[in-house]
């Protein structure tokens, strides 16, 4: 039983340093957290431009902290530092660069596949975040401008002229940060932007009045097709436009293959089933973070779920 641990905590973002932090605070002494990329926040290294302000009440989600991990508005840098911080001070056993592939139960006990070993618990927190997939268009990207389509800012240069899809944070932060060095249009679907924030909502108008962002918004993207090495769009409005890249800032997808390995059950579309404390259907199986919400989900509540989870484990 010696090396048995009490939670094994999949996914080293927030809701796995939430759950892991808690569960050391409120006494549980072996846990292990297995993050699959080098180093733990691996979406918020990724995705998030650097000094991008982050905001506790992402997407205007007012949330009380419940737990005992503090968290405030900040940047990418002084969040990731904070993270990292908690997970030294409370001398969280973490294994990076380490990939989980199966998690199958056995009698009482998980047993946990990864690329690093094999590793057994008694509870087991899915906290994979969406990301791993970002969500992609419905409509053909031609294999040709494949190169020239991305799903976060590493591959843009200055001076490209970029279109942005999508009306949520991510979309106006990418689009406004780009401006800078771009020339930049933000695409949505809807005639208006209503789900991010009002500090970005209120960036974005600046942008706009002040001509550093072109908006083309409610309008629908019906094509996209290679012209000269570059991404002519064409519209549902009957224009069409040329750029040199598009940015997607549309939202993750939900890791059904992975949530399937790990006996996971899922509703009919798609999402993983899992009661009031979070726990799936296998019991001592639990979810946390932005796999909870099919859209949605921040930093401050995957937290939340950290609290709640290892409380309802202990009790
Ligand atoms: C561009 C952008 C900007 C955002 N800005 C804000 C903001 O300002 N404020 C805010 O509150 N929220 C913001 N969010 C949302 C916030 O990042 C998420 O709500 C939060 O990261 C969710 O945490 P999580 O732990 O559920 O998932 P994630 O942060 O996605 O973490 C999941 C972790 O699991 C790891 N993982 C995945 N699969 C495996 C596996 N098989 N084995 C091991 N590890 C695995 C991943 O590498 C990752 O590190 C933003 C999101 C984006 C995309």
């Amino acid at each position: 039983m010696n090396n048995i641990y009490d939670i094994v905590i999949i996914g080293g973002g927030p809701g796995g340093i939430g759950v892991s932090v808690e569960a050391k605070i409120l006494g549980v002494e072996k846990i292990l957290l297995i993050e699959k990329s080098d180093n733990h926040s691996g979406t918020i290294r990724k995705f998030y431009k650097d000094q991008k302000r982050v905001d506790k009440d992402w997407q205007g989600q007012k949330v009380e902290l419940e737990g005992n991990i503090e968290f405030f508005d900040g940047t990418k840098e002084t969040t990731i530092d904070y993270f990292e911080n908690l997970l030294d001070n409370h001398q969280i056993e973490a294994k990076f660069n380490c990939e989980v592939e199966k998690v199958v139960k056995n009698d009482e006990i998980f047993i946990i596949n990864t690329s690093c070993g094999t590793f057994e618990a008694k509870n087991v927190i899915i906290a994979v975040g969406r990301m791993g997939k970002p969500n992609k268009p419905s409509y053909d990207i031609p294999v040709s401008v494949r190169g020239l389509t991305n799903y976060n800012l590493d591959k843009c240069s200055n001076g490209e002229d970029i279109m942005v899809v999508g009306g949520g944070d991510s979309a106006v932060e990418y689009a406004c940060e780009l401006s800078n060095s771009n020339g930049v249009t933000l695409n949505y679907r809807g005639d208006k932007l209503t789900r991010p924030n009002p500090t970005n909502i209120a960036m974005f108008e600046n942008f706009l009045n002040e001509n550093k962002i072109a908006a083309k918004l409610g309008i629908n993207i019906e094509s996209l097709e290679n012209e000269k090495g570059k991404i002519k769009v064409n519209f549902d409005d009957g224009s069409s436009q040329i750029f040199d890249r598009i940015i997607y800032a549309i939202g993750g997808t939900t890791p059904v293959d992975f949530l399937k390995k790990c006996s996971v059950e899922l509703d009919v579309s798609g999402e993983p089933i899992f009661d009031k404390n979070y726990e799936t259907k296998t019991k001592g199986m639990f979810i946390a973070g932005d796999i909870a919400f099919r859209s949605g989900g921040s930093i401050a509540i995957a937290l939340n779920h950290g609290y709640r989870i290892v409380n309802y484990i202990n009790k």
